[in-house]
């Protein structure tokens, strides 16, 4: 099974920038924290352009900021962008601005959970490590035992189990992507696209999986849109204004003349959580972005 997948994988390997041979690990990191919650076509557009401005830890550990939630514009969820900051400061103050390549010294640097710090130090340093996202768990789950329906997928402790005696020693790195690129493009979630797939003579699930879905997770909303996106158009505003903003002008551009007293404390509940995650700073009635 392993040979057939990186042999699959040799010849139809997705190409991306923080693929690339050699590449430094800070790009490794910088891309596996982008791609968390940002599609990869997105990333692969704004990648080169953020690392031209913060090509090192130390070049971002030492800029504002303001500077460094501009540069993440367009990628969503920009609580991330203060969180790499730290793990920048981090890695400039406790490992001389190199990042470190054991997954113990990953994890315990801001903001660098288990599947970023096993993904760095497998992608960037060639460690024999289990790196599980969503697409590795699906198809670890399913190559692994009989599944009866698509959304089948086991506990960690088993997958981390199984991956143990799946990972070859000598390309852990090339293995990882083959599988996350078999679970991106064939063992998709909703439709698994068995006939075509190169393990499909040895996987125990091929062609017997049967559709379902589960229950969708309800996000926080207001008037029918994720808070998430309301506070992401709050920033994206207030980074192309080159000065503060009042509450006023803030709430008519997110709701048009159509505002309403409840919108209007929406959107200070939602100015207030941005300063307190650092993001914003409030002076009585104006926010501007964070300097
Ligand atoms: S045979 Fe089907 S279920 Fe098995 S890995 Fe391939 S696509 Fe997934």
């Amino acid at each position: 099974m392993v040979s057939i997948l990186l042999s699959w994988y040799s010849t139809t390997a997705r190409v991306f920038f923080w693929r690339r041979p050699n590449i430094d690990p800070w790009v490794v990191l910088v891309s596996e924290v982008m791609l968390q919650q940002t599609q990869a076509s997105r990333v692969e557009q704004r990648l080169p352009e953020f690392l031209d401005v913060f090509p090192t830890p130390q070049a971002m550990a030492e800029a504002s900021a303001g500077t460094v939630l501009k540069m993440w514009s367009g990628m969503g969820y920009n609580r991330r962008a203060l969180r790499l900051q730290e793990t920048a400061v981090a890695i400039t103050e406790r490992f001389a601005g190199r990042v470190p390549g054991e997954v113990d010294q990953l994890k315990s640097l801001p903001g660098i959970g288990p599947y970023t710090s096993a993904a760095v130090a497998c992608f960037a340093f060639g460690r024999r490590v289990v790196v599980l996202d969503v697409n590795v768990r699906r198809v670890y789950t399913r190559i692994s035992r009989r599944c009866t329906t698509t959304v089948d997928v086991d506990d960690d402790t088993t997958l981390t189990a199984y991956a143990e005696s799946i990972i070859p020693h000598d390309s852990p790195s090339q293995w990882h992507h083959a599988v996350m690129d078999l679970g991106a493009t064939i063992c998709t979630a909703r439709s698994p696209q068995c006939p075509l797939c190169p393990l499909q003579d040895f996987c125990p699930s091929a062609h017997v999986l049967q559709q379902a879905s589960r229950p969708k997770k309800q996000e926080p909303s207001w008037r029918g849109q994720p808070r998430r996106i309301w506070r992401g158009r709050i920033v994206e505003f207030l980074r192309s204004s080159s000065q503060e903003a009042s509450v006023h002008n803030i709430t008519t551009r997110l709701f048009g003349s159509d505002t309403t007293s409840e919108d209007a404390d929406f959107v200070q509940s939602l100015l207030t959580s941005l300063a307190t995650e650092g993001m914003i700073v409030r002076k009585g009635q104006t926010a501007q972005l964070v300097d």
